[in-house]
């Protein structure tokens, strides 16, 4: 997916005080653009919290009833940086990029692409698809991976059964499974299904800082109510993430979480850099059809225009320190 706000802005993270056991990072709605444009819910990155882990961007969409809404279709657009994690729940995208790339991503399919130095796709939901429902995640890369080449990986992980809950787990290790999928810093990432009524006690690692993205359904977290397509974050130091599902139906969330990052990025449009002056070369680069980011095969359109920058300097952006 792209970042299609057509004048993005930079966030200014600031300190937050009283810090809770669980900071609430409650949504805000972004058309994705279009004459009858799909909304998401972006609760990462916003003022108070850039990155959890290297966890950089999180959009959540749907269900939408892609009749009404007219689906997803995004053009050819480039990153720079990071990785795109794609998880549907349901509906299906066609991913065609320029490593050359054309795959179906599929609900409890993972499918991790690697933008490193440069690469460009497109995104277009499938003639079939009726209800479109998933997320968009983005992972920035480590300054010292971050020029890596083009890459894509796919993984459908197993169900495990929990008692009173399942776990897809598409990166990393939780709850005794572990995604074979490679990272470049260690990640966590997993869709949670709770049974009505269920408590779950999943043991962490500590040296992660997490995040759970409810998806539907009433859940708390470390007895911290999530609604409204909130993402409750909890800080390093924590051994046992605490789920409870409050409602009568089930409950989907998205759990993810990492080492921090430790590094300030500049993020603008659909780059992930470390200066100003590297991401108006992105977009130049962009603008002049360089092969940083090579060519789309297959899309029936033309690609997307960066945005122009906006006035004054992009300015990093890092996580404000906690308590
Ligand atoms: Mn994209």
């Amino acid at each position: 997916m792209s970042n299609v706000e057509t004048h993005p802005s930079e966030l200014i993270c600031e300190s937050t005080s009283g810090a809770a056991a669980v900071e609430v990072l409650a949504p805000r709605d972004v058309p994705l653009g279009g004459p009858r444009a799909m909304t998401v819910r972006r609760t990462l990155p916003q003022r108070q919290r850039s990155l959890i882990g290297a966890w950089c961007f999180a959009d959540h969409y749907g269900p939408d009833d892609v009749s009404v809404t007219g689906g997803m279709d995004v053009a050819p657009h480039p990153h720079t940086g990071l990785q795109t994690a794609s998880w549907l729940f349901s509906g299906e995208i066609e991913h065609r990029d320029s490593l050359g790339v054309h795959a179906l991503v599929r609900p409890g399919e993972l499918n991790l692409m690697t933008a490193g130095h440069g690469i460009c796709h497109s995104e277009v939901s499938t003639p079939g698809t009726t209800v479109l429902h998933g997320v968009q995640l983005w992972i920035a890369l480590p300054d010292a991976h971050r020029d890596a080449p083009r890459d894509f990986q796919h993984h459908v992980p197993e169900a495990v059964a929990l008692d009173g809950a399942t776990a897809r787990v598409f990166l990393g290790t939780v709850a005794g499974a572990t995604s074979p999928v490679r990272t470049f810093t260690p990640l966590l990432g997993a869709e949670l299904v709770l049974d009505p009524g269920a408590r779950l006690a999943l043991d962490v690692d500590p040296a992660f800082e997490h995040g759970v993205l409810v998806d539907v359904g009433a859940v708390e977290l470390g007895g911290t109510p999530l609604t409204g397509g909130a993402l409750g974050y909890v800080g390093l130091g924590a051994t046992t993430l605490h789920l409870v599902n409050t409602g009568a139906a089930a409950a989907r969330v998205v759990l993810l979480g990492g080492e921090p990052l430790g590094e300030d990025l500049v993020m603008w449009w659909n780059f992930v850099g470390r200066s100003h002056e590297e991401v108006a070369l992105f977009r130049e680069q962009w603008q002049a059809g360089s092969e940083r980011f090579g060519r789309v095969e297959g899309y029936p359109g033309d690609r997307l225009p960066a945005p122009p920058l906006p006035g004054g300097r992009l300015r990093p952006r890092g996580n404000p320190p906690r308590g």
